[in-house]
C-alpha cells in the first residue's frame, strides 16, 4: 500500500523522518522538530544549525521579487530560525541551482541581498554550492549560530498559565504578497510597507537574544507558517493548549487600512505566514520583566492545560482554532479556519 505524501502532509512526513533518525540527546540536545538543531560543542555552548530551501514557483516568483530582495529574504528566513532559539547567527552556506535565464548581474544582485542581510545580523558567508538547474531557480541556505546551552529556547517548554506573546504585527507579509500579485492595487496607501515586509522581512535577532539572556521565555518559535500553525507547533511540542484573544492580535495600521484585500484582516494574521516575528510564552508573573525588555511584544493569549487551540472573539465567543498555515503537500491550503 502506497500512501501519498499529500495524505500525510508536510508535518506528518517530517515526524516520520524524525522517528526514523537516530537520536542522541547528549550530542544533540535539540534534533529534528525545532526551529534549529542544537548540537553540543562544549559543556556550556551549542552550535545551532538550520537550513531552508526557496524554490522558484513555490516560494517566490521572479515577476514579483527583485533579486536583491530575494537574496535578503533567503538569508533572513534562516537568520530568523536562529533568532527563534534565542541564538546568535554566525556563519552561512548558500547553494544555488541556476536556470539559464539568470545573468551574472542577477546572481551578484542576489548575493548583494544575502550579504547585506548577513552583515546586518553579524553573520558571514563561508561556503555553499553552485550548479545549473534546467528551469527554476533553486536556493538552499544553511545558517549556523550559537547559543549558551542553558539559555536556548525551544518549542517545547510552554506551561499552562503562561502568557503568549508576539513581537511586531502579524499578517502584513501575506497581505503584501496579495497586493504584489494583484499588481494594479499597488497604489493602496500603506501597500508599500506591507510589500516590503513580504519581500524583505527583518528577523528579530536582538529580541530573541534579550529573551534568551533574561531566561524569561518558556518556549519560542518564529512565525513562518502563520500564527495558528506556529502556535500549534508550540502547543503540540509542549503538550498544552492555547487560548488566543482575537482583539489582542497586533495588526499594523497599514494592514487595517488596506481595503482591497480578499479576506478579513484577521485571516491574514492567523494563517498568513512569513511574518518572521517571534511567538513566545512566559510565566504570567514575569509580565513586567518582559515589558521592561522593550521588545515591542504584545500579549495575545494564554497557554491552557486543555489541549487544542481556541480563539476568543471580541464578543467573548470561544471558537476552535485549527492550524491553518502553509503546508507544502496538502492538496488545498487550509486557511486559519475558525469553527
Ligand atoms: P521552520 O519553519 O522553522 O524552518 P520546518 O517546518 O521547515 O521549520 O521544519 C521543522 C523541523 O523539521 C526542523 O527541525 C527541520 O530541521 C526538520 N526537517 C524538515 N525537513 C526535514 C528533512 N527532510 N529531514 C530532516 N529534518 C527535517
Ligand atoms: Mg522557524
Amino acid at each position: 500500500m502506497h500512501m501519498r505524501i499529500s495524505d500525510l502532509g508536510e508535518f506528518g512526513l517530517i515526524d516520520r523522518i524524525g522517528k526514523s533518525a537516530t537520536r542522541n540527546a547528549k550530542k544533540a540536545p535539540v534534533g529534528i522538530g525545532d526551529d534549529a538543531a542544537a548540537l553540543l560543542l562544549s559543556p556550556s555552548s551549542t552550535l545551532l544549525a538550520t537550513t531552508d530551501m526557496l524554490i522558484e514557483g513555490v516560494h517566490f516568483d521572479l515577476r514579483t521579487t527583485d533579486l536583491y530582495s530575494l537574496g535578503w529574504k533567503a538569508a533572513a528566513v534562516n537568520v530568523s530560525d536562529i533568532a527563534a532559539m534565542g541564538g546568535v547567527p554566525r556563519f552561512c552556506l548558500t547553494s544555488i541551482g541556476m536556470p539559464p535565464s539568470l545573468t551574472v548581474e542577477d546572481i551578484m544582485e542576489f548575493y548583494r541581498g544575502v550579504t547585506t542581510c548577513l552583515k546586518k545580523f553579524g553573520a558571514m558567508l563561508v561556503g555553499g554550492d553552485t550548479c545549473a538547474s534546467p528551469k527554476n531557480f533553486v536556493i538552499s541556505v544553511t545558517m549556523l549560530g550559537e547559543s549558551e546551552r542553558k539559555r536556548m529556547i525551544t518549542r517545547s517548554g510552554a506551561l499552562p498559565g503562561d502568557l503568549i506573546y508576539v513581537t511586531g504585527t502579524l499578517g502584513d507579509s501575506a497581505a503584501g504578497l496579495e497586493l504584489l500579485t494583484a499588481g494594479s492595487r499597488l497604489q493602496a496607501p500603506g501597500a508599500k510597507r506591507l510589500i516590503e515586509k513580504h519581500l524583505r522581512p527583518v528577523p528579530r535577532v536582538a529580541e530573541g537574544r534579550k529573551l534568551a539572556l533574561s531566561g524569561l521565555a518558556s518556549a519560542m518559535i518564529d512565525v513562518s507558517d502563520g500564527l495558528s500553525s506556529d502556535l500549534g507547533h508550540i502547543c503540540e511540542q509542549s503538550g498544552v493548549g492555547a487560548e488566543v484573544f482575537a482583539d489582542r492580535i497586533p495588526l499594523s495600521k497599514e494592514l487595517r487600512s488596506v481595503s482591497s484585500l480578499g479576506r478579513p484582516v484577521l485571516a491574514y494574521a492567523l494563517s498568513g505566514g512569513e511574518d518572521y516575528e517571534l511567538l513566545f510564552t512566559s510565566p504570567v508573573e514575569r509580565e513586567m520583566e518582559i515589558m521592561s525588555l522593550r521588545l515591542r511584544a504584545t500579549v495575545i493569549g494564554a497557554i491552557t492545560r486543555t489541549r487544542g487551540m481556541r480563539l476568543v472573539t471580541e464578543q467573548g465567543e470561544s471558537h476552535s482554532l485549527a492550524p491553518g498555515g502553509y503546508d507544502h503537500f496538502r492538496s488545498r491550503q487550509r486557511r486559519g479556519s475558525v469553527r
